[in-house]
């Protein structure tokens, strides 16, 4: 398998067309400068060169960061047969490694979700928990709210984790409503809670290859 992948794109604006040279995999901590490509975003864009336009450029990667026993699969397609397959023999090779027993393990959809993974992370923090604290946030918003049609719109905002700030660990989510951007800071003992909560329920905590954690996960789970 090719360490890199030539992804065709074109840009959104002026249809010029041109490629992007995308690593298919990334280990963490032995390439520092693609993790932080990762983190910032950068990964994922391509600059047309005829006019300026920063376009989206997503392609299957996988994501390990030995350091934050964490690995990630960004499969941005639908789930094919063939990736069906490539999942569950990496799977069963993992499961073989004794040395990987702790770590994380999750399919993402988007870049967005990618980078908030390892930013949760690196944070410190269990995706799943964070999870909930977007959910109980978002339905904290959502009361706030007189109006009913913004009321509406919160609750259903999909929020993204963004940062940990502050002596107080607030936790800074960013969501977009009514064409703009937003954020809202929570307290670090929401997250707490949410923590207890799985602590006190470890079956509902998705395992096995892969699985995908995300608002789907809790609204499943939490109906
Ligand atoms: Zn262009």
């Amino acid at each position: 398998m090719p360490i890199e992948a030539s992804i065709p794109v074109i840009c959104r604006k002026c249809g010029h067309k041109g490629n992007k040279q995308v690593p298919r995999s990334i280990n963490a901590s032995e390439e520092p400068s693609l993790k932080e490509a990762v983190r910032s975003g950068s990964l994922f864009t391509w600059e047309c060169p005829e006019c300026g336009t920063v376009n989206m450029v997503q392609s299957d990667l996988l994501y390990h960061d030995p350091d934050n026993r964490l690995m990630l699969w960004l499969l941005p397609d639908a789930i094919t047969l063939e990736a069906e397959t490539k999942i569950l023999s990496l799977w069963s090779s993992i499961q073989a490694d004794e040395s990987m027993g702790d770590y994380i393990f999750r399919r993402v959809n988007d870049a967005g979700s990618l980078i908030e993974k390892v930013r949760i992370a690196e944070a410190g923090m269990e995706d799943a928990a964070v999870e909930m604290c977007k959910y109980v946030t978002a339905m904290e918003l959502a009361q706030q709210e007189k109006n009913p049609q913004l009321s509406a719109a919160l609750s259903s905002a999909s929020l993204r984790f963004n940062s940990m700030e502050g002596p107080d660990n607030l936790l800074r989510f960013v969501f977009s409503l009514d064409g703009a951007m937003h954020s809202v800071e929570v307290g670090f003992n929401v997250y707490e809670d949410c923590r207890a909560i799985l602590g006190r329920n470890p079956d509902i905590i998705p395992s096995g290859p892969f699985p995908i954690v995300d608002s789907g996960w809790v609204a499943k789970t939490f109906r």
